[in-house]
């Protein structure tokens, strides 16, 4: 029992007293719950509030993630969500399914029933019942009120102030993640372990091998480490691991949870791989992705490139770039009525803000615009040059660029080449650039990992991608006549 369990069992007690004195029937008070068992003080967030706290956070959710996949594969994640849902304590909560399209690994829930699951921990997963114990978790969150006892504490206050502070704050590779890392990252470690305990309960009265959970948490553990050698110390892309810590230990405890349920075969592995067989795998076309120091966006029609060196991340309403000496590129759409670029940034985007003149300049044959003032960011002073291409009538492509000063001459003439790299996309990009998707392959007699692993159309290790896909460990063997992921 953690600490806050014991503040939720005071307040428990005080309310008590609270009500014992006014000897009111009718207030909210402690109510023990009845996944945890525990005692909570649940004046402030009942059940019809904690509903539309989620309805009014999944809004926000849409918008910074854009739209949620529909068809097959977010019918079957939903499937998979009932069953789970329907073995749960909670019947007052109405449980609602969503499938981000992003190639992160990440999951989460709101209160109110929302829980959210990305096409990476789809892509990443290997049987129905791994994919049952991540929702089975995320479940847990709701079914022991977690984010409920949280806020009738008063600690998750101001959600939406937060969510302005991380864009404003500049940390934009974040911002396809806000709404998880808002929430989970609110989470204790208690809570976790909690959770995972509930997620295997639920598991096992749904039916499914009570170990999905940890073999799941396993192949995470195998790819954050994949992706942090890969990636070097500088990886700095979202991943569950950063709120979801110690998950080695979580993989160990929930083998020991997982062995006090009824043995249990049913992994449903074959059926889950036939669901995702040509999911898209990594970036998606429609979101637009990077390639070296270039972007493209293929749904959008354009591409831009950035200085070499510089990291491109790719959020849902921006994108950014970083550049090891500290220069910071944001690149995102606004809409305009201004006719003329040089208006747009002085009164539109700039709102009549005190700024020097700006110059017209051409873009690839479009009128842009583009002014540079200094600035200072966290107490560092920087040369800010902004940057707006009118797209189409009322569009513009806009390029924000921090600049530190004594980046030196010859990186200044790259940052301009950035602004007029700023294209459509040629026909034979278009050509070249094709998702690549998961396929599953039954492994012909005669194969090896290596073998399989030739097949894999990644960059990097081939057989390492391949065995954490597959949730094997080194040494292991593929079976002939079974199927494997593979990337194509
Ligand atoms: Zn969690």
């Amino acid at each position: 029992m953690t600490t806050k369990w014991t503040i939720a069992s005071l307040l428990c007690k005080k309310s008590f007293l609270l009500l014992i004195a006014i000897s009111s029937a009718t207030m909210y008070g402690c109510t023990v719950n009845p996944a945890t068992g525990q005692s909570q003080f649940t004046a402030l967030l009942p059940a019809s509030s904690e509903a539309k706290v989620g309805a009014a956070e999944h809004a926000k959710i849409e918008a910074q993630f854009g739209k949620f996949m529909t068809g097959p594969i977010a019918d079957y994640v939903n499937q998979v969500g009932q069953r789970v849902a329907a073995n749960t304590e909670r019947k007052d909560v109405q449980y609602k399914f969503y499938v981000l399209d992003t190639p992160l690994v990440n999951a989460f829930a709101l209160p109110g029933g929302y829980t959210y699951f990305s096409r990476g921990l789809l892509t990443l997963a290997n049987s129905e019942a791994e994919l049952a114990g991540v929702i089975g978790h995320e479940i847990g969150h709701i079914t022991a009120r977690h984010a409920a006892s949280r806020m009738s504490q008063g600690m998750v206050a101001g959600i939406g102030a937060a969510v302005i502070g991380t864009v404003a704050g500049g940390s934009a590779g974040q911002v396809a993640s806000l709404g998880s890392n808002l929430y989970i990252s609110s989470y204790s470690r208690g809570q976790e372990t909690q959770s995972d305990e509930l997620g295997i309960r639920y598991l096992a009265r749904a039916g499914y091998d009570p170990s999905g959970m940890s073999t799941f948490l396993s192949s995470l553990d195998a790819q954050s480490k994949l992706e942090a050698k890969e990636a070097g110390k500088n990886g700095s892309s979202f991943n569950y691991f950063s709120t979801h810590p110690l998950t080695a230990k979580r993989v160990q405890d929930s083998r020991v949870e997982a062995a006090k349920y009824p043995a249990n075969n049913n992994k449903a592995r074959a059926a889950y791989l036939n669901k995702i067989n040509g999911l898209v795998y990594g970036d998606s076309p429609d979101q637009g992705f990077a390639k070296g120091n270039r972007f493209y966006h293929p749904a959008l029609d354009f591409t831009f490139s950035v200085p070499k060196g510089a990291k491109i991340t790719n959020g849902a309403t921006k994108v950014t770039a970083r550049h090891p000496n500290g220069t910071a590129i944001i690149f995102d759409t606004g809409k305009g009525r201004s006719t003329d670029p040089v208006n747009y940034i002085r009164n539109e985007w700039l709102k009549g803000g005190q700024v020097g003149g700006a110059e017209a300049i051409t873009v690839h044959g479009k009128p842009a615009a583009t002014t540079v003032f200094g600035g200072n960011i966290q107490g560092k002073s920087v040369a800010v040059r902004l940057v707006a291409v009118q797209w189409a009538p009322n569009t513009y492509y806009r390029f924000q660029m921090a600049i530190p000063s004594g980046v030196g001459k010859a990186f200044e003439e790259e940052l301009k080449q950035t602004t007029y790299s700023l294209r459509k996309m040629s026909s034979g990009e278009k050509k070249s650039i094709q998702a690549k998707k998961i396929r599953v392959l039954v492994a012909p007699s005669g194969s090896t990992v290596s073998s399989m692993a030739a097949r894999m159309n990644v960059d990097g290790n081939k057989v390492e991608h391949f065995l954490v896909l597959n949730g094997m460990t080194s040494g292991q063997q593929v079976i002939a006549g079974q199927p494997y992921k593979i990337v194509l």
